[in-house]
């Protein structure tokens, strides 16, 4: 699972969820510098769509 978490070398957006019953949770890593983690349903929902929108594809947009 290690292996998955973004890092400033790698950057991208991981989201884990280890069980239903457990909150999901998130790390997300920009090749800009931007970084964020969240943990829970609603928090890494919110933290998707942010880093969807402002960061990770969507620098190619601009
Ligand atoms: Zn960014």
């Amino acid at each position: 699972m290690a292996d998955l978490t973004p890092t400033s070398d790698r950057p991208g957006l991981h989201v884990s969820k280890p069980s239903p019953s457990a909150p999901a949770t998130a790390s997300a890593v920009c090749h800009c510098g931007a970084s964020a983690t969240a943990t829970g349903d609603a928090q890494v929902k919110a933290l998707v769509d942010g880093y969807t929108a402002n960061h990770g594809p969507a620098h190619d947009r601009r």
